[in-house]
């Protein structure tokens, strides 16, 4: 269902540059339908068929409000249908702001005297991992600076490190990356280290704009960050996160290119990227841009509905560069992960906790939503979601979940519902106070009570029983 031979287009060649800026700016200026090719389209993805480009541009062509309210709403349900209500729940933690480029976006570029340049050692980075810990994260992305320090087997050692801290009963079960392009050896020995989803934004896929913005270091070479995951998936990192970094140019433009480099992957790998990411510029110390193409939250909750409708099976991340309100809203239309108890400030975990305001000069950029992780899961499960830490799929060795969750029928219903449940236990049992505890099991009773009376039902209800008398880790 993944697969699609026809798109194996000869223009797909592995570790080959792939974006074709005239076939992008052709479709944006002339695909245009009536109303109903539009309603096809999007019946086609309600049936989780992945979108062309042809497609997804004539949702972003699609301007009449009647038919933008109902992508918005076609992409509520087709969210609800393929992942339930469960959201994924990650921390980022920022290992070192060292940086040898000079992105004009990003407050840690190399020209920024007036950003701290702190590196975690080990102690230090213990300290945070039991802060987080203690906190209930079960799930990280570890963020880097580019810099030669900061190179594959640093990298894979800090990973090791993270997993091997434990407080409590608390343990990382997930540890993704997000940092520089690397070579294929370097790609591997990062495998080595078990990390999960190995994450490279291509900011823009705008070649003269990303040429504008990054102003030196090797983070200029536009095709060697194109490549970048081609390149892991040479080495066996099958889990690719990709990501665009939205208001440096025009938003249609980088939603195609996204959606392109998907069909690239699906192409030549056979599996698209497990998440999509779709950070919005804020507010970073010295930052130098051309704000023409700042996205707006109207235009940003359009794009991600459109990408919900056009990688229907692709996690969408949602990060904390958001305030709340716009996080609540987007979040309806397609997000599957977003993070929680956020703290970007290298070493700000063990100082401060997640969750407070922070100092804009020792960091990359401003977040906007503050919230602990506790603030989080009360508001997710008050609107019905359920928080999730989940981690059994990638630690069974199912990998490809999105493609499980596809391609296994009621795989959700048995598998990712309750381990999300599950998860949430832990957390209600081992970190959450009295109020979110009892919120928390009154969700998990309505769940049960939702549930068919089969084995999976006695099995769950069994296994949550367990957690509650101090099992933990245990999954389907
Ligand atoms: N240094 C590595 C790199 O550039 O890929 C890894 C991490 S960088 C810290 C993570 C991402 O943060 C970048 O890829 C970029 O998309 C995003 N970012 C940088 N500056 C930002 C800003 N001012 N607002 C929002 N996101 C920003
Ligand atoms: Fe360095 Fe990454 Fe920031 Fe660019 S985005 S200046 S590479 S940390």
């Amino acid at each position: 269902m993944i697969f699609r031979p026809e798109i194996l287009a000869i223009k797909d060649q592995r570790i080959k540059p792939f974006i074709d800026p005239g076939e992008i700016w052709d479709l944006i200026h002339h695909t245009h339908a009536p109303r109903e090719r539009v309603r096809d389209v999007i019946a086609k993805s309600m049936d989780k068929q992945r979108l062309t480009l042809e497609e997804t541009a004539l949702l972003i062509n699609a301007e009449d409000p009647e038919l933008i309210a109902e992508i918005k709403e076609r992409a509520r349900q087709l969210k609800e249908k393929v992942y339930g209500q469960r959201i994924v729940l990650f921390a980022p933690l920022y290992i070192g702001n060292l940086c040898s480029n000079n992105c004009a976006y990003c407050g840690f570029k190399a020209d920024n005297q007036k950003v701290k340049r702190v590196t975690l050692n080990r102690e230090e980075l213990i300290e945070q991992v039991k802060a987080l810990e203690d906190a209930g994260q079960k799930r990280l992305i570890l963020v880097y600076g580019e810099h030669p320090n900061y190179d594959a087997r640093f990298i894979a050692e800090t990973a090791q490190i993270v997993y091997s801290v434990k407080s409590g009963s608390g343990e990382i079960r997930r540890v993704n990356i997000n940092a520089a392009p690397l070579d294929i050896d370097g790609f591997r020995i990062v495998k080595d280290a078990n990390i999960g989803t190995y994450q490279i934004f291509q900011e823009t896929y705008h070649e003269e704009t990303y040429r504008k913005v990054h102003l030196g270091g090797i983070k200029r070479d536009y095709n060697w960050r194109l490549t970048a995951l081609d390149r892991a998936q040479e080495a066996g990192i099958d889990d690719v996160g990709i990501g665009a970094l939205f208001g440096l140019y025009d938003w249609r433009f980088d939603l195609l290119g996204l959606v392109r480099h998907t069909n690239h992957f699906e192409a030549v790998y056979q599996v698209g990227p497990h998440t999509i990411s779709f950070p919005r510029i804020q507010y970073a110390s010295q930052l130098q841009i051309d704000k023409s193409h700042l996205v707006s939250d109207d235009e940003f909750t359009r794009l991600v509905a459109i990408l919900r409708l056009a990688v229907p099976y692709t996690g969408l991340i949602l990060t904390a560069r958001e305030p709340a309100s716009v996080r609540n809203e987007i979040l309806q239309f397609g997000v599957s992960q977003i993070d929680g108890g956020t703290n970007i400030e290298i070493g700000g975990y063990s100082k401060k906790g997640g969750g407070e305001a922070q100092d804009i000069d020792f960091e990359q950029f401003q977040i906007n939503d503050n919230r602990s992780l506790d603030e989080i899961m009360v508001e997710l499960i008050g609107h019905g979601y359920i928080p999730s830490f989940c981690t059994a799929c990638y630690r069974l060795g199912r990998t490809g979940e999105h493609f499980m969750e596809f391609s296994v029928p009621g795989f959700i219903k048995r598998y990712c519902q309750p381990n999300a449940l599950m998860t949430m236990a832990e957390y209600l049992e081992d970190y959450a106070p009295v109020e979110t505890k009892e919120k928390g099991y009154c969700l998990i009773r309505e769940k049960l009570v939702e549930m068919p009376e089969d084995k999976f039902k006695v099995l769950l209800i069994e296994k949550l029983q367990q957690i509650k008398v101090g099992k933990r880790d245990i999954y389907f």
